[in-house]
């Protein structure tokens, strides 16, 4: 435990934080909740991450059963079958919970499972079984997989099994040896990512899209925000105990705290005006807010926990405009209540800052206040993107104009490295 402890909570990472010990509480609750880290290399992603096995409570399982079988739910092909007074006979012991690592050199077998070589050439007992991989060992605990991106852009076959692993709460995983019977398996586990999506080869949501959206929320990690967070890094000093919130959070039945039916139904109304793609993204952020809810000790999520998460669960779903066009219409309906209904909650987070600045906010309004100005003019109803017809003047609806920045800001001529100073269109010909 002292070495989460000991990291130095700042600005930058406290959604880290959040986040993962958001995904413990819910694990320990039997809901696999995956989290995805984003940003550079060398701000703390991984130690935060790795760190956080500390938080795990042990589990209870059948006696040296390498599936972690819960006894009173046991579920793999040993002993899902058993009757209880059996399983009682067979025993159960306490053991650490799963927190297993996919590493780039990855294989199939390894991950997934394979025929287990030592009990298929043992001289006096030759057996064909299988020897569950990293995935099914994992059950009712947690896997990371550290740059992520890498990892799906150089192994889809992987990503594969992820997208089966995280598609349905629980997953399944599916063993496929030649000459043996496919075995299919429930397994219930959080999948924690990390990836920098400034190196090659990008973000997840660019690379598979369908993958980042199995992650509930996506976290962008900072950078410290302050000399002092710096000094106090340096220092290495932060404390040995858990906060409260924590140790509330992990002992809690989230079945006891609920989303409240004006969010509820504000969820419901963000996926129709929204367009938004995938369901997951609504259900992610009603487990999201009941999870924030929960670590403060609630019993009901708010419209405060929902602004909260929403950039969260948004930010690899929905492109820059959709995000800061929710969240301005959150922020307007928040502003909308009572101000002893709104709990103190942190400002919109670092995220939300580094995403939709003032500036872009600003930015969409004025494209949407244009928009509805110019609607009136337009010749073609139904169209919404120009007047092409009828004589009259043309106009671009703003919210459809793809806007191209500059990749790089101009800089003087007598600062341009010589290489730069001549550049050619096209390639020449060999
Ligand atoms: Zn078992």
């Amino acid at each position: 435990m002292s070495e989460y402890c000991r990291l130095i909570r700042h600005q930058g990472n406290q959604n880290l934080f959040q986040a993962v010990e958001m995904s413990v509480a819910s694990l320990v609750n039997g809901q696999p909740f995956h989290i995805q880290a984003e940003g550079l290399r060398g701000t703390g992603k991984t130690s935060i991450i790795r760190a956080a096995k500390a938080l795990l409570p042990p589990i209870t399982r059948i006696k040296n059963c390498v599936y972690n079988c819960d006894p009173v739910k046991p579920h793999c092909p040993l002993h899902r079958h058993l009757a209880a007074e059996k399983i009682e006979l067979l025993g159960v012991e306490q053991v650490p919970r799963p927190f297993l690592e996919i590493s780039q050199a990855a294989k199939i077998g390894t991950i997934v499972g394979s025929i287990d070589l030592a009990k298929l050439t043992d001289r006096q007992n030759p057996l064909a079984a299988l020897l569950p991989g990293t995935i099914p060992q994992a059950h009712r605990g947690i896997i990371f997989i550290d740059e992520v991106n890498r990892l799906v852009d150089t192994s889809p076959e992987l990503a594969d099994v992820l997208l089966d692993v995280m598609g349905t709460k629980p997953g399944r995983v599916q063993i496929e040896e030649p000459g043996m019977p496919v075995v299919e398996l429930p397994v219930n586990v959080c999948v924690w990512a990390a990836s920098n999506p400034d190196e090659d080869p990008g973000a997840l949501s660019t690379i598979r899209k369908q993958l980042a959206d199995r992650f509930d929320i996506t976290i962008a990690m900072g950078r410290p925000d302050s000399a002092q967070a710096v000094i106090n890094i340096l220092a290495g000093q932060n404390g040995n105990r858990l906060p409260v919130n924590v140790v509330r959070s992990v002992s809690c039945h989230l079945e006891n705290t609920i989303l409240s039916e004006a969010v509820r139904q504000l969820l419901a109304k963000l996926y129709i005006d929204y367009n938004l793609e995938s369901l997951r993204t609504v259900t992610a952020m009603e487990t999201a807010a009941r999870l924030v809810a929960l670590q403060a000790g609630r019993t009901e999520a708010g419209l405060a926990e929902l602004v909260q998460v929403a950039p969260w669960a948004l930010a690899h779903r929905v492109n820059e405009n959709t995000l800061a066009a929710i969240m301005e219409y959150l922020n307007g309906q928040q502003a909308e209540l009572p101000a002893v209904a709104l709990p103190v909650t942190e400002p919109v987070t670092a995220f939300a800052k580094k995403t939709i600045s003032r500036w872009t906010a600003l930015w969409y309004s004025l494209k949407r206040r244009v928009a509805t100005l110019l609607q009136g003019q337009l010749r073609m109803p139904g169209c919404g993107r120009s007047s092409r017809g009828g004589g009259g003047a043309q106009f671009v609806d703003p919210l459809h104009t793809k806007i191209i920045a500059p990749p790089k800001s101009a800089i003087p001529l007598s600062q341009l490295p010589d290489e730069q100073l001549v550049t050619r269109n096209s390639k020449p010909h060999v």
